[in-house]
């Protein structure tokens, strides 16, 4: 990728507005559109198409419109349009007062085909859908010509009026338009525009019983809006000469305000590995049951990864490294992972919390003794000063960082083996006490080093291994859920092994511990708040905390599998 003069990487798509600001095209305006269906809540793919569509307005001086796709009545939901206007704003975009529907056009759009008609560029058909399909050929064969291809004008003029006038049942007759049932590209073979559908609409209620279809729709929502640059996904490639055919042939300049003339660009979608991303699937896993809900942390929604703790700066930071392409792939999502490591680890305030705890007693620190010591609160960022963390004679370490038994390389604690508790002292474990019946280690006795806490004689002294702890009395109960990937396959559309997508699920995609001990002056954290717990990773407070209970989600561990992917292939250079 090269860089221009500025920081902007230049992606196709800027190099096309560019040419097109360098020749005056649409007066030198840049104007687009986000337009989501509001049939779902937004996934991270739609991320990638926000960012890039309010991105190069923004980088070009020009504005973005989000307008709601909702031409389908049957699917669409007043829920999903709020959770879609959150989303945008959370991710850092202002649509200001350019809120559109394409509902609002379609008294507009109506005329439009009117006007279709009368220039004998559009027809009604009685076909069946059955026979529209049958009569269309293959890319092989060329279709045949509906037999009321040659209706007259005026009686398709009548015709369309008396279906919107709900004096046809649905799918009795559609209107298309007049195109080329010979050509090579299926949707210009006379593509339906509109069809007669009984649906409550969400905006618009009962008052139409037909509706426009997409590829009609939408070119003449972007004229309307006098969009300069309407980018969209590969799979519309296809349907760019029906695109540019609205355009040529509806007169939409007649329209007071409207200006200029649209193109359709398309980039390549987002694909992530282990994750699926169609909006039909996500809902499905919320309607049965298979996540809690669309915000459920392990999904890759807006919702659920902000819930998950993820930061819009981490989100947009993403988008702009995987870049807009013209040919399909799919993203590591420890990219993802990897863009939030980043973001975190320079403004996350860093805290212990014992996720599995061991109750560790240091037989010669002074009972009901309590010292408050100095702890960084993040290495990274100068400014962000140190707290006092208690210290006392019992305190909780990780289970993991015991082993009886351990193996060469393990470096922390073991029988009469030391090592430092973090920003405090170093012990030493003199004795193991098991649960008589289980044998389940259940304490550790030890003793401590006076003089090797920061500025005593012995505070320079090596030990192999550094622990995070809490101090037993001080500590504050908490419930922290880990995340693993939604999928156990890398590609679970992928269906070439016979199994649905949803036979793919991990199920150790979450796990709950519930008698997790947390530094006390995580007390008073606030849903939302995030911090990086000393080598267990970053966490966020979730929705469900309160004052009598706190609940973190880990948004990802510290171990960037991308990063170290990176460094091994500059190695193998
Ligand atoms: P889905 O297939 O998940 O239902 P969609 O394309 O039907 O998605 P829309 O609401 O129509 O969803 O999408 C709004 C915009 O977001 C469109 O311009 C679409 O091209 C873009 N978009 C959707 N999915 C992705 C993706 N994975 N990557 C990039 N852009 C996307
Ligand atoms: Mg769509």
């Amino acid at each position: 990728m090269t860089t221009s003069n500025s920081e902007l990487p230049v992606n196709f798509v800027q190099s096309i507005i560019t040419e097109d600001l360098k020749t005056g095209k649409n007066n030198s305006r840049v104007h687009t559109r986000f337009p989501p269906e509001p049939n779902g809540y937004l996934h991270i793919g739609h991320a990638k198409s926000i960012c890039l569509n309010f991105g190069l307005a923004r980088a070009n001086g020009g504005i973005t419109n989000l307008r709601f796709d909702d031409t389908n009545p049957s699917k669409e939901e007043v829920e999903y349009v709020d959770s879609i206007k959150a989303d945008v704003h959370w991710l850092g975009f202002d649509w200001d007062d350019r809120m559109y529907y394409a509902s609002d056009y379609f008294e507009q759009l109506y005329q439009f085909a009117v006007q279709l008609i009368k220039a004998g560029k559009a027809y009604i058909c009685d076909l069946s859908a059955e026979e529209i399909r049958a009569y269309r050929g293959t890319l092989t064969e060329a279709g045949k010509e509906s037999p009321y291809r040659s209706r007259p004008i005026e009686e398709n003029l009548d015709l369309f009026e008396r279906m919107r006038a709900g004096e046809f049942p649905d799918g009795s007759r559609v209107l298309r338009a007049k195109i080329d049932m010979a050509s090579p590209n299926l949707n210009m073979r006379d593509p339906v525009i509109y069809r007669i559908l009984r649906a409550t609409h969400h905006r618009t209620g009962d008052k139409w019983c037909i509706y426009p279809m997409y590829d009609y729709a939408h070119p003449l929502s972007d004229a309307l809006e006098s969009i300069t640059h309407s980018v969209c996904t590969l799979e519309f490639a296809d349907h760019r000469p029906l695109y540019d055919w609205v355009l040529d042939n509806v007169d939409y300049h007649i329209v007071e305000g409207v200006e200029g003339r649209p193109r359709q660009i398309e980039f390549a979608r987002l694909n992530l590995n282990y994750t699926v991303m169609s909006k039909r699937k996500l809902r499905e896993l919320v309607e049965g049951g298979y996540v809690n809900g669309w915000d459920d942390p392990r999904m890759p929604t807006i919702s659920g990864l902000r819930r998950r703790g993820y930061t819009p700066e981490a989100i947009r930071d993403f988008c702009e490294r995987i870049g807009v392409a013209k040919r399909d792939s799919v993203v590591d999502i420890g990219l993802l992972e990897h863009c939030v490591r980043e973001d975190l680890n320079r403004r996350a305030l860093r805290a212990m919390a014992v996720l599995r705890p061991l109750k560790v007693v240091i037989d010669n620190y002074p009972e009901g003794q309590v010292e408050w010591l100095d702890a960084e609160n993040n290495p990274e960022d100068p400014i962000a000063g140190t707290r006092k963390i208690p210290f006392s004679r019992e305190i909780y370490i990780e289970q993991e960082d015991f082993m009886e038994d351990p193996p060469r390389k393990f470096y922390r604690l073991a029988p009469d083996r030391e090592v430092r508790l973090k920003s405090a002292y170093i012990i030493k474990c003199e004795k193991v006490i098991k649960d008589e019946k289980t044998g389940d280690i259940i304490e550790l006795h030890c003793t401590y080093d006076p003089d090797s806490k920061s500025g005593g004689a012995t505070a320079g002294r090596k030990v192999k291994g550094t622990s995070h702890w809490v101090s037993a009395p001080h500590a504050v109960p908490a419930e922290i859920r880990l995340y693993d990937n939604l999928f156990s396959s890398e590609n679970p559309d992928d269906d070439e092994d016979g199994l649905d997508y949803k036979a793919k699920l991990n199920p150790d995609s979450r796990e709950v511990l519930t008698s997790s001990m947390v530094e006390p002056g995580l007390a008073e954290a606030k849903p939302g708040d995030r911090f990086q717990f000393l080598r267990q990773g970053y966490f966020c407070v979730d929705l469900d905390s309160s004052t009598e209970k706190l609940v973190f989600n880990r948004i990802v561990s510290l171990r960037d599998t991308w990063a170290k992917l990176q460094k091994s292939k500059v190695k193998q250079k």
